[in-house]
């Protein structure tokens, strides 16, 4: 029976060990930097950290949670309901392990931990996309407490200070109205104005719970909807976008803030967020939206390039992941070279999953895998699925599974072909390399993605017996 070695425990790590187990493998060893699993959702402990795709949906299909309190969970939920699952599957992840780097030799790949070597037939990479915060390097230096929102220091208090927050994405929004609560002062550096739309949360009556699978297959069908928006249709953007400029309208009464929050690039380029209190929380009267670029750090604060000096007490970066760099934290060495070496201009991958030359290694939430519209642990789901089929090949008989270069050429040529036409090619965002490469977004619907990963083709492959 093949061994199976997957790195991290994050949603992707925890689906491919359940997948294998309940197919039967048990010779299954997760390994987990952290001391616990949940991944983005063990490190993002922001105030109101939360998921706005709905639970119903953002969960596995085979394990329905029929408890969620509300339609947009927030993490400590999450984090039950993985730790949960988990634990049901029998999966229990090797904490405080950080792995290295892998080589594959002699049929097998050989893998450095901080907890020394392990082997394994197949290794699976799933260390997501956003686990590694980015902090832009600026000039000097801030002598009060700085932090990155995906590693929230809960011992500063904010309670009466002046905070300045960097960065509007999804992160932002969900505690920029929780900070603007307990702050003297907020001053809020936005780069550029994200489109937000209401959110529709419900907090679930016992008899909701019944309706989850239908709940569950209306969001499915709606946000297979809003892609085709970003895939270009445009009636759909229109529809959105008019949802989105009424949002601001409503909540935003003032012209000039409301000048200062409407986005300068086509919808669905970036991340669309969802939010009731976001606009409220910036109209307050202590709570400042700069939009003049940051320049640099002084002890007491963040100067804009126009020259202002903004005094604060405590500095929130929400700046965002190194979300283009995959891997960046293993050194894979293949019988092709290193990994990072072949993705010097940009990652890519079959279906996501697989490299040419990177025998028996699939990653979980790999390139091209992200979604604008949807939820990852579907396409998880899916990954899971296929990677299982590869480790039956290998268990009945082959000893490696490389994918064919022409077929992971040709997948990769018509992904970018069709990545150029859709919404995320008209602006800078985390789903693009410096170049422009769009790296990390799926161009098709869910549904064609659930298509094509339903059976892994043999003749996809190079298979040595
Ligand atoms: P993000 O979306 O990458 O946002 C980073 C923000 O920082 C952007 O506003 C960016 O501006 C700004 N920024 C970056 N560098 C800057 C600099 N040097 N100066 C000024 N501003 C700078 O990061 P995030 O908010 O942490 O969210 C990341 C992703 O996590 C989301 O897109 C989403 O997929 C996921 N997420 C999901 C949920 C959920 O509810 N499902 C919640 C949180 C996060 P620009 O836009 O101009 O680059």
């Amino acid at each position: 029976m093949p061994s199976v070695l997957i790195v991290g425990a994050g949603f992707g790590g925890i689906a491919a060990a359940i997948e294998l187990r309940r197919a039967g493998f048990t010779d299954v060893t997760v390994l987990e930097r952290g001391e616990t699993l949940g991944g983005v959702w063990r490190d993002n402990t922001y105030p109101g950290a939360g998921c706005d795709i709905p639970s119903p949906y953002y969960s596995f299909s085979f394990e329905p949670n029929r408890s969620w309190p509300l339609r947009f969970s927030l993490g400590p939920e999450i984090m039950a309901y993985l730790s949960r699952t988990a634990a049901k599957y029998g999966v229990r992840p090797r904490y405080g392990v950080t792995v290295t780097g892998a080589e594959f030799r002699s049929g097998r790949w050989h893998v450095s931990t901080s907890a020394g070597p392990f082997t394994a037939d197949v290794l699976v990479p799933a260390v997501g996309q956003l686990s590694e915060p980015y902090v832009p390097n600026l000039p000097g230096s801030f002598v009060g407490p700085a932090f990155h929102s995906a590693r929230w220091d809960h011992s500063v208090s904010l309670a009466g200070r002046r905070v300045a927050v960097i960065g509007t994405g999804a992160s932002a929004a969900q505690f920029i109205p929780h900070v603007v609560r307990e702050a003297a002062a907020v001053t809020v550096f936005q780069r550029s104005a994200p489109y937000v739309l209401p959110k529709p949360d419900v907090e679930y009556r016992p008899w909701q719970h019944r309706l989850f699978p239908l709940e569950r297959a209306f969001f499915w069908g709606l946000l297979e909807v809003t892609t085709l928006g970003i895939q270009g249709n445009r009636a759909v953007t229109k529809a959105v976008a008019l949802l989105a400029s009424r949002h601001l309208r409503r909540q935003v009464p003032d012209p000039v803030l409301r000048a200062k929050l409407t986005p300068d690039y086509p919808i669905g380029c970036k991340r669309v967020l969802f939010a009731d209190d976001y606009y409220p929380a910036l109209t307050r009267p202590h709570v400042h939206v700069s939009t003049v670029e940051v320049d640099a750090l002084t002890p007491s604060g963040v100067i804009t390039t126009d020259g202002e000096l903004h005094e604060v007490d405590v500095l929130v970066y929400a700046t965002g992941f190194r979300t283009t760099d995959f891997l960046s934290t293993l050194s894979i060495h293949g019988p092709g070279g290193d990994l990072s070496e072949r993705w010097a201009d940009g990652a890519s991958a079959y279906l996501g999953m697989a490299v040419p030359d990177f025998p028996n290694m699939f990653m979980m939430y790999g390139p091209n895998t992200n979604l604008g519209s949807g939820s990852i642990v579907y396409m998880l789901e899916r990954q899971a699925r296929y990677l299982r089929q590869a480790v039956e090949l290998l268990a009945d008989g082959a000893s490696t599974l490389d994918v064919r270069p022409d077929v992971a050429h040709r997948y990769d040529l018509e992904l970018q072909r069709r990545l150029a036409g859709t919404a995320w090619a008209s602006c800078r965002s985390w789903y693009r390399t410096d170049s422009g490469r769009i790296t990390n977004n799926w161009p098709g619907l869910v549904s064609e993605y659930d298509r094509r990963t339903r059976t892994l083709s043999p003749a996809d492959y190079r298979v040595t017996a």
